[in-house]
């Protein structure tokens, strides 16, 4: 692996061969993710691939020339030319290898992966998932020196890394970007001496002997678990939802809503996080088609009257969506009125669909004991059924879902944790 200034870009990128270049910055908490990785893969690929970083702050005209607008950012070039779908943001191990592998021939790919040698690493506490939930425990448990490893699939932060405003966070007169929120809860954590292992593929969980396989390589043990893995927003289930979800249907309006500007919009839902992210995607779109199948919106009264008082927002009562087409830039989603049950077709620029959240919960096996929604039961000091097992957050069976209620789960947890193992 070897650092270049763009001054050699020609000489070691253009000149021939292969070559994957890492476009990386300072204080870039992706791009640290990254760097181990980055590196084990050069061990392995480096005799046939050429691995190279460059500092972007410091090359911003390359990297403007060549349209790399965020660090870290994976190119990947052969004989000169760019020859694999770059990479960006929360890079995975697993998405670089299949660059990777596409670059050389099938026999090279079995030999570098009977190469592979397992690690095992082992620590007092493994958390999954860097939620407000995780983060908390982990700077509990670090402030207790307590050896603790913080594994998510993601970047940490959670919901509230795509939250676009936090205001009932306690300790902040202004509200807060929730992006900002997460990144400091992060820090906080990572300062602190917690051990990350982000953006990583989690292969196998096992409870009972609390191991943990991350990148199908890489086991780690500990004396307890902490599953912090929150929830995901539910689909719809109505044919053509899985297809456009990324291409036109949504989840996430922090993410997309900036993509609307002046468009027409559907949002499946009426209950907080829909009335809420409405209310945010009304500040581009230049209209907002509602459905929700009751007969009211189910969302606090403050966010209603003021999501209703806004003219571009018309709310469609007593509707289902039924089917998601795509026709050229256009979404027909079509609605199904509920007591004519007359189909109504909804044409739009795109979808943000906001109809509640289930648990993530698979791969932790059919020994934990859930309630009838499926959200893992706790007693007060966040133990789970399975001994050395806890859970905290928005995973676990609770009325109230919100980052001051995840944050109290994790100090919860370790406390009682760090009780245990003094
Ligand atoms: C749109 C929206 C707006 C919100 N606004 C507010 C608000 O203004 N105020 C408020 O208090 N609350 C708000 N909430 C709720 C709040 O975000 C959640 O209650 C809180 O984030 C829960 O924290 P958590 O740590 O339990 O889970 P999450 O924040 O969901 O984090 C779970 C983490 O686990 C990771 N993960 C998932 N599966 C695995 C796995 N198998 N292995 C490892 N890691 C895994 C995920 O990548 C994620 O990083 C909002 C939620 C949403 C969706």
């Amino acid at each position: 692996m070897k650092e270049i200034v763009s001054t050699e870009f020609d000489k070691e990128v253009l000149s021939g061969g292969k070559v994957v270049l890492d476009f990386y910055s300072s204080e870039c908490p992706p791009c640290e993710a990254l760097a181990p990785k980055f590196e084990g893969l050069s061990k392995l690929y480096g005799d046939d691939i050429k691995f190279l970083k460059i500092f972007r702050q410091q090359n911003r005209e390359l990297a403007d020339k060549l349209s790399v607008k965020s660090s870290p950012t994976l190119l990947f070039f052969d004989n000169g030319k760019e020859a694999a779908q770059r990479l960006s943001g929360g890079i995975r191990r697993s998405d670089i290898v299949t660059q990777l592998d596409s670059m050389i021939t099938h026999e090279k790919v079995k030999t570098i992966k009977s190469q592979i040698k397992p690690v095992v690493s082992e620590y007092d506490v493994i958390i999954l998932g860097a939620g407000p939930g995780g983060l908390t425990a982990g700077l509990y448990l670090c402030q207790a020196k307590i050896n603790t490893v913080m594994v998510d699939i993601a970047l940490p932060g959670g919901h509230v890394s795509t939250t676009h405003e936090v205001s009932n966070y306690p300790g902040f007169i202004e509200p807060q970007a929730g992006y900002m929120l997460s990144h400091n809860m992060s820090e906080q954590t990572k300062l602190c001496g917690t051990v990350y292992k982000v953006a990583v593929d989690v292969t196998r969980v096992d409870l009972a002997k609390k191991e943990v396989v991350i990148d199908e390589f890489e086991t780690l043990k500990a004396k307890r678990i902490i599953i912090a893995t929150g929830t995901s927003p539910n689909l719809t289930g109505a044919p053509g939802e899985r297809e456009l979800k990324g291409k036109g249907i949504s989840y996430c309006a922090t993410c997309d809503a900036k993509y609307f500007v002046d468009k027409e919009v559907v949002v499946i839902g009426g209950g907080n996080s829909a009335v809420e992210e409405s209310d945010f995607i009304a500040k581009f779109a230049s209209r907002i088609t509602m459905v929700h199948q009751f007969d009211k919106l189910t969302a606090n009264k403050q966010a209603q009257e003021k999501l209703l008082a806004n003219p571009k927002v018309n709310v469609l009562f007593e509707h289902e969506p039924r089917a998601f087409i795509k026709e050229g830039d256009k979404i027909i989603t079509e609605v199904e009125n509920l007591k004519t049950r007359q189909i109504v077709k909804l044409v739009s620029d795109g979808v943000f669909i906001f109809i509640g959240f289930q648990s993530n919960i698979n791969l932790l096996g059919d020994k934990l004991e859930l309630d009838k929604w499926g959200y893992i039961k706790t007693d007060e000091d966040m133990r789970t059924n399975i001994s050395g097992v806890y859970a905290v957050g928005d995973v676990i069976s609770k009325k109230y879902r919100q980052i001051t209620t995840a944050v109290a789960d994790g100090t919860i947890a370790a406390i009682a944790i760090a009780k245990e193992l003094d």
